[in-house]
């Protein structure tokens, strides 16, 4: 049974909006449906989030390169690759509240008009599934005909394909190698909720690693392992994830395994993540349609093929989310709830909170040049006077700002500073000349704290 947390939820959308991690899209005109815009903070986490799936993926690896490939691409595209005809979700209507819902998702679904109940139990009944295209067209150029139809991208993935000889004749990479792409992708939903959960428009991190068709299973079962370690090493709650294995009757038609990572979210298990298996089909069918031979050629063996293709595939704003989730924590100190966020420093919008104890006696003057010079080392900084010490921790805590620093009295005679870590609350006494390093070396020995 899922642990489902509504206040959980609640708790998290208000402390979004309060400190500035996500606001509704068009508020002073009464919004959008379930669009979204990142504040301050929430474009550090997803910066963050893309910065850290960039450097694990692509940065320290010598076996995979990046694209960023348009998101507007020839039509034909999408009619290959198969979305133009089969990119659909099932969808029904409610003949009494004309409310729109996936068929294959009405256990998630609410009633609009009565949020409590689920489709049917207003009393009205469905009609019959109707497959729903997820793709957002457009047209292209001033005239507006059928000729001039384009569509959002879906998925990065596409471009990466349409790439493949691109970058193997421009770089020197050669099978088993990947192109990892990270942006945004727009499917018109049927039902999006659960906050950023599900929106219209959303940003992917995805990776299309090419292998030799003997290595395919060899490669799956590495990109399964490493895309959950990347998981851990943020430090999500081993046991809110899980790897799932799509059976048969799931599985996309081009694919022949996938796994979704899952994590327990407050209104229950979800995808996090897709690593899919998905053999030479893409290549073969743009091949096809193109009539550009996109096989490799191998030097060595002479032969020339398609490769097969293991998909790791998430998404950045359901990652931050669960970054916030998993994060979220209150524990009761001194009689009082403190509210923290235990985000990976390595994804924390703000690293080091900066203060002068007291507003007086040449403290802020001290503490901002400290702050400056944090900055200057490329930290991410925040410098906060106002309010007792103790409130101005709790403030950082409930954002996630893994270390404060504060300069009092003796400072100013000893140059010596008290750095405070969020989780344990733990104060040492940190030299200022010695303060960027022993942040770096803190931010490098990070650990989810134990449970409790
Ligand atoms: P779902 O089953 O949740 O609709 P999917 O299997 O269609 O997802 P993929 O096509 O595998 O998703 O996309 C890869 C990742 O992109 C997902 O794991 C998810 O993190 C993210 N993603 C997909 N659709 C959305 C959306 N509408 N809003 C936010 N993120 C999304």
């Amino acid at each position: 049974m899922p642990t489902t947390d509504p206040q959980l939820m609640e708790k998290i959308v208000s402390l979004c909006k309060r400190r500035g991690f996500v606001f509704q899209a068009s508020e002073i005109y009464g919004g959008i449906g379930n669009t979204y815009d990142y504040g301050p903070l929430g474009v550090e986490l997803l910066r963050n989030v893309k910065n850290s799936w960039w450097q694990r993926t692509v940065t320290t690896r010598s076996d995979v390169v990046g694209l960023d490939s348009a998101i507007i691409q020839n039509p034909k595209t999408w009619e290959t690759s198969g979305h133009v005809s089969g990119f659909t979700d099932p969808m029904v209507d409610c003949k009494k509240c004309k409310a729109r819902f996936r068929a294959d998702k009405l256990d998630d679904a609410r009633c609009p008009e009565r949020s409590s109940k689920k489709p049917t139990e207003c009393g009205g009944e469905l009609t019959e599934p109707r497959a729903f295209n997820l793709m957002f067209k457009t047209n292209i150029g001033a005239a507006e005909s059928t000729s001039s139809v384009a569509y959002l991208r879906p998925e990065t993935a596409q471009g990466i394909f349409l790439n493949f000889m691109n970058v193997l004749q421009s770089s020197r990479v050669k099978p088993p190698f990947g192109i990892a792409q990270i942006g945004k992708s727009f499917r018109n939903e049927i039902t999006p909720g659960n906050f950023v959960f599900r929106t219209r428009e959303f940003e992917q991190c995805e990776m299309e690693f090419f292998v030799p068709p003997a290595q395919n299973e060899q490669w799956y079962d590495y990109w399964r392992k490493e895309r959950m370690q990347w998981y851990l090493d943020l430090g999500f709650d081993a046991g809110k994830l899980r790897m799932r294995e799509h059976d048969k009757s799931e599985l996309a038609h081009y694919s022949t395994g996938t796994t979704d990572i899952e994590y327990e979210y407050p209104f229950g298990w979800g995808e996090l993540e897709g690593i899919a298996c998905r053999t030479d089909f893409d290549l073969k069918r743009h091949s096809e349609a193109s009539g550009v031979d996109l096989r490799y050629f191998d030097p060595e063996t002479k032969e020339r093929y398609f490769p097969f293709v293991i998909e790791p595939a998430g998404g950045v704003n359901r990652i931050a989310l669960t970054a916030m989730i998993d994060g979220y924590v209150e524990e009761q100190v001194e009689g009082e709830t403190r509210a923290l966020l235990r985000f990976h420093p390595e994804i924390a919008p703000i690293t080091v909170g900066v203060f002068p104890l007291v507003k007086k006696e040449g403290m802020p003057e001290k503490a901002l040049e400290i702050e400056a010079e944090l900055r200057r080392a490329r930290l991410s900084t925040y410098y906060d006077q106002s309010a007792a010490i103790g409130r101005r921790y709790r403030r950082q805590d409930e954002i996630g700002t893994p270390f404060c620093v504060t300069v009092d009295g003796d400072t100013l005679k000893d140059d010596v500073v008290t750095v405070r870590h969020r989780d344990s609350m733990q104060q040492e006494r940190v030299k200022v000349g010695e303060l960027r390093a022993y942040l770096l070396a803190s931010i490098g020995a990070w650990k989810r704290p134990p449970l409790g």
